[in-house]
């Protein structure tokens, strides 16, 4: 199988699970009129809780790893909230080390706020489930046009809110 990434790269990849139209705004450099207070939270989250551990590596313009935590690839969230799409975001990148580096590693899931961490591997069921996203997720990023909005929880705290339902 030939892979290729396609510039689909971590938040691109995240918002996609969440929402397939912001995944294309981000994906076709659309920014948000103005950004949102919650992001600067999630910020906050990111700069204070692991401030002095925190190494941020950026593979290939795709990958932005939050921390190496011993030999574990970490990410950081702000709340367990999308824990599902946070699990996939880091199997992605699993995948790409594994495929594109030759690197085979696990990872690890932190939820600073909550206290609570989770361990991630990457099984052939979590690849197979990676290689089928991948392929639905250039299908609809690559479309001219965005797909039209849904309404959902995460419209409430999405900086496109104005764009999508102003
Ligand atoms: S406001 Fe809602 S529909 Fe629009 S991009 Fe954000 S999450 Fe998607």
């Amino acid at each position: 199988m030939t892979r290729s990434f396609e510039s689909i790269n971590a938040t691109v990849f995240y918002a996609y699970q969440i929402c397939k139209r912001e995944a294309w705004f981000y994906y076709h450099r659309v920014n948000p009129p103005q950004e949102h207070p919650l992001l600067d939270l999630g910020r906050l989250v990111h700069e204070t809780s692991y401030r002095r551990s925190r190494k941020e590596i950026f593979v290939d313009q795709i990958l932005k790893i939050d921390l190496f935590q011993k030999e574990l690839v970490a990410e950081v969230k702000r709340s367990s909230r999308h824990r599902k799409s946070a699990r996939l975001q880091l199997a992605y990148y699993l995948y790409y080390l594994k495929h594109e580096k030759g690197l085979e590693l696990k990872g690890i899931l932190l939820f600073p706020k909550e206290r609570r961490t989770e361990k991630l591997e990457l099984t052939p069921e979590l690849e197979r489930q990676i290689e089928d996203l991948l392929q639905e997720m250039k299908q609809v990023l690559r479309a001219e046009l965005p797909p039209s909005p849904v309404r959902i929880p995460h419209c409430r705290s999405c900086s496109f809110l104005e764009v999508c339902w102003g």
